[in-house]
């Protein structure tokens, strides 16, 4: 494939309308800088042939709601790439998923898995289905309804699905079992299991404290420390909140976190008693942050709007969804005083906001490598159940210190210069596109 080629599947992107265009265009817009100096790169067609997934399964999920009424979902497993390992990727339940958002999260795995430097190949799937408002009972009967399907295209050396939006240990738990149930086998054929039964400690918290670690070592590099830093997160989730808990503990100043109702705004930052209380909320009562006066934590509340114009801060880490920041969003973020965007969710800047972020010289701290944590600690926890084992938190946490640095180092390695304020975005791209293309010429042309 020549630069022509690159340019040609380019020039066929959508990239403000598809996300998964958009993913491939910032990775195009990285691997131009070497295209020209890698021929085998160039002869192997390995953009072109990465651009494409290796499969996409599409399955109905029939299943029956606590009055016995019978309904249908849409559930996928979208396959991206095997060359370094089995795939491996979350499972999201929402309902706005369609294919596109796990072409787009699959692509965006492959390189992410690369960059941990664990053998994992890339994938993504769920289905759009609601859990919000559904009882237990029902996330049961969906899970395992969910499980009778994919069971056939998954497997321990096959592919290894974990949690992300909707899916939490209590998801990942049912889908388990049903496993178990259907084929006879108590084997790590999903991650992000409860330690009582195969799973890691520290799983819930790797993707928020590893973007923490992550960021840590970024301010170290420009001479700067978390203490005293202000940081606006939105998202009251999984990551947000252990993000929140990890700077908090490491003496930055955390201002906000949102949800999908409203924003918290406390100028003097989160207390650990306040995070402890907003965990309640969320994670156990599965509260909206409106019903913060109910937990004592003492807080400005803005309901419908997100953080990114109500206060100021140095460091805005967007950690709730995909696209949640946009062009007038990234103005807020400049006039707030923001000199970093740490994407701790999935690429959540669109397009535009990206470019917009760059005119204004903002740092960006790409996703690929900011929630490389999640999957680090998913593969630990393979690791732990091929050995038979349980580590302790205390060892997983180290682990998951040295691999956040050490992917800092790779970006930092194969950045282009040490001055654009994308460079950390290049960085990550050709660290990661370089290990997936090298496996795969490594392999011969094969499907
Ligand atoms: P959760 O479902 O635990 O939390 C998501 C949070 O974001 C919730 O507070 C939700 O609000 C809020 N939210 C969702 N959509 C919107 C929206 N459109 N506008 C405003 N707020 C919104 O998800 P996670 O924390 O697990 O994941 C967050 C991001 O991080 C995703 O991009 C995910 O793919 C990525 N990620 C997650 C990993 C993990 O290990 N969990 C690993 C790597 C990446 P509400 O509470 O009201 O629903």
């Amino acid at each position: 494939m020549s630069k022509n080629d690159l340019n040609l599947v380019v020039s066929q992107l959508k990239p403000d309308t598809n996300m998964f265009h958009q993913a491939v265009a910032d990775m195009a817009h990285s691997i131009e800088k070497i295209y020209d100096n890698e021929p085998s790169y160039k002869e192997g067609r390995l953009f072109e042939r990465l651009f494409n997934h290796d499969r996409t399964i599409k399955f109905r999920v029939t299943w029956q709601d606590d009055s016995g009424d019978i309904h249908h979902n849409t559930g996928w497993r979208v396959q991206h790439n095997n060359a370094l390992g089995a795939y491996k990727g979350g499972l999201r339940f929402h309902p706005a998923v369609k294919e596109e958002t796990f072409q787009f999260l699959s692509y965006e795995q492959t390189f992410k898995n690369a960059l941990t430097g664990l053998p994992m190949g890339g994938a993504k799937g769920g289905a759009d289905f609601d859990p919000k408002g559904k009882s237990d009972k029902e996330i049961m009967r969906f899970c395992q309804a969910f499980m009778i399907e994919l069971k056939s295209f998954i497997g321990r050396e096959t592919d290894v699905p974990a949690g992300d939006i909707g899916v939490s240990s209590t998801e990942i738990g049912y889908m388990f079992g049903a496993y178990k149930s259907l084929t006879d086998h108590h084997q790590g054929v999903l991650t992000g299991k409860d330690p009582s039964y195969g799973g890691s400690y520290m799983r819930a918290e790797a993707t928020g404290y590893g973007a923490a670690y992550f960021l840590r070592r970024a301010l170290q590099a420009d001479a700067k420390s978390v203490k005293e830093q202000k940081i606006a997160i939105s998202g009251a989730g999984n990551v947000a909140i252990y993000l929140a808990e990890k700077l908090t503990q490491m003496g930055g100043i955390v201002v906000s976190l949102s949800d999908s109702t409203g924003t918290l705004i406390k100028n003097n930052g989160f207390t650990s008693q306040d995070i402890k209380s907003i965990k309640k909320l969320k994670f156990d009562n599965k509260g909206r942050l409106g019903d913060h006066s109910d937990y004592n934590i003492d807080a400005e509340y803005h309901d419908g709007k997100s953080p990114w114009g109500l206060c100021k801060y140095d460091i805005a880490a967007p950690s709730a969804t995909q696209n949640e920041v946009d062009e007038a969003e990234v103005k807020a973020i400049t006039k707030a005083g923001a000199s970093i965007i740490c994407e701790a969710a999935n690429m959540p800047l669109t397009r535009k906001a990206g470019e917009a972020a760059l005119k204004e010289k903002i740092i960006l701290l790409p996703s690929k490598a900011v929630n490389a944590g999640g999957v680090a600690v998913s593969g630990i926890e393979r690791t732990q159940n091929a050995m038979m084992e349980q580590w302790s938190a205390e060892r997983v946490d180290e682990n998951l210190q040295t691999i956040m640095e050490d992917i800092f180092d790779e970006c930092k390695r194969h950045m282009p210069d040490q001055t654009s304020p994308d460079r950390y975005i290049h960085g990550a791209n050709m660290a990661g596109f370089r290990k997936v293309a090298n496996a795969i010429l490594a392999q011969g042309i094969i499907n």
